[in-house]
């Protein structure tokens, strides 16, 4: 069963879920507080590859595909950066079996 899930590719890992969107993000981004950030964190530790790096030094970031996972938060260590609350009743993430 491990063995499976590690010969899954990134997109076929993703294809197994479904999200259920909500207009309103339940992460914010302070990508003010982004610009003074060194490492970069949330960008290799989130599982869904939600945050991007702008040429310009700040970040994109779409809530739409998160895990709410929690990762993002814990690995920041720029306070204010990310403001983290799950979403409304009915929205978010939907795991599906294989
Ligand atoms: S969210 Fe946090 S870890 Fe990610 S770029 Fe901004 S300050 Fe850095
Ligand atoms: S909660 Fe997890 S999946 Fe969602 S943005 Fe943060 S690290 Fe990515």
């Amino acid at each position: 069963m491990a063995d499976q899930y590690h010969d899954l590719s990134f997109e076929e890992r993703m294809s197994r879920v479904d999200f259920r969107a909500s207009e309103q993000p339940h992460i914010a981004v302070d990508t003010e507080v982004c610009r003074s950030c060194t490492t970069r964190a949330c960008v290799t530790a989130c599982p869904a590859n939600l945050f991007v790096p702008t040429a310009d030094g700040g970040i994109l970031f779409n809530h739409e595909q998160c895990f709410e996972c929690g990762t993002c938060y814990l690995v920041c260590d720029q306070s204010g950066a990310i403001t983290w609350e799950y979403p409304a009743g009915g929205h978010g993430v939907v795991f599906r079996k294989g």
